[in-house]
């Protein structure tokens, strides 16, 4: 059989529903989920909650490995360097998988061709949220205080290209500064390093603040979306408090590695449907303050469409910007 034959003899098992052997009995193994960030933030949180429904599901363990480094690119490369056989899936974010192709100029992979897409798992608002010792109590007083301090206020973020990173370049952009860049690993350490009071202020996302503002150890400025966060009705939404200007939705997205068998990814595909219908899942993501996909954006075709209009979203908003990194 020539390469044509082989092509057209694989097309008609999958039209006639003929799954591969190894599809048929897979999961047989635990599965490793890369995360791109530290233990202990956003991507961590939510993705820690959905791989435990998704186990139970798929009768195997899906084991979290946190690889973290240059905003969360580290990891996604490592995944596209794994064999595509199922055993090894990802959590990508808006920063890894959108905002890394305008800012990362020798990035390794291509974030819709180089991944099988699984679906999207959440999205999430931004919120803006300093240390309890700034002297701002709203988020105009934040302004005229970033703005008189903007040589030596310290903003936080997961890294070049996280998005801790990019949201707060589009507030910066906003507001016309450009203040003191401090990288973190993810935001969950720089989360306790804001909690400690050694840096000034982050740009997060719900689920990584909610916590910490209703037990008041930071201060939280204003949502960065259109209506206020169920998990923090006592937050103002940026356009309440006189910014209407910044508006930001991030979102966690679910991949493989380019190649992964079909049969595969609608597996995979299934457990992650079943894990965001979870009724426990619903109220712990809700609690959290994390909203679930919409429309078809759980869907490996959604995500890929959707994936593409986020880096068409996000290229000229960094280019823009003016800041690119390496890796
Ligand atoms: N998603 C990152 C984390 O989990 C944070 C970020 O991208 O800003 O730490």
């Amino acid at each position: 059989m020539n390469r044509r034959h082989i092509i057209a003899a694989t097309a008609a098992a999958v039209m006639a529903g003929v799954v591969p052997a190894a599809a048929q009995t897979y999961p047989t193994r635990p599965i490793t989920m890369i995360i791109p960030f530290a233990a202990g933030g956003p991507t961590d949180v939510v993705a820690r909650i959905v791989a435990e429904a998704m186990s139970k599901n798929l009768g195997q363990s899906v084991v979290i490995e946190n690889v973290a480094g240059a905003g969360g690119t580290t990891g996604a490369t490592r995944l596209t360097q794994q064999q595509p056989d199922g055993y090894s899936i990802m959590i990508g974010h808006t920063g890894t998988h959108a905002a890394s192709v305008a800012l990362y100029p020798n990035l390794r992979y291509n974030p819709v061709t180089d991944f099988a897409q699984i679906g999207l798992v959440n999205t999430n608002a931004i919120l803006i949220t300093a240390k309890k010792a700034l002297p701002a109590n709203n988020l105009s007083e934040f302004v005229a205080w970033l703005k008189a301090n903007e040589r030596t206020a310290n903003n936080a973020h997961a890294g070049i290209g996280s998005v801790s990173h990019t949201t707060c370049l589009l507030l910066h952009a906003i507001i016309g500064v450009k203040p003191q860049s401090v990288p973190y690993r993810g935001t969950g350490p720089a989360m306790n390093d804001l909690v400690a009071g050694q840096v000034d202020y982050l740009c997060d996302q719900v689920v990584n603040v909610a916590p910490q503002v209703r037990a008041g150890t930071i201060k939280a400025f204003a949502v960065a979306q259109a209506a206020r966060n169920a998990a923090l009705p006592d937050v103002p939404t940026t356009a309440e408090a006189g910014l209407p200007a910044y508006q930001v939705v991030v979102w966690n997205a679910m991949l493989a590695p380019k190649g992964t068998p079909d049969a595969i990814v609608t597996r995979l595909n299934q457990a992650l449907v079943a894990a965001l219908n979870d009724d426990g899942v619903k109220a712990r993501l809700a609690e959290l303050g994390a909203d679930l996909p919409t429309g078809n954006l759980a869907t490996p075709a959604g995500l890929r469409a959707f994936l593409e209009a986020e880096i068409a979203k996000w290229t000229p908003v960094i280019k823009a910007a003016g800041v690119t990194a390496s890796n």
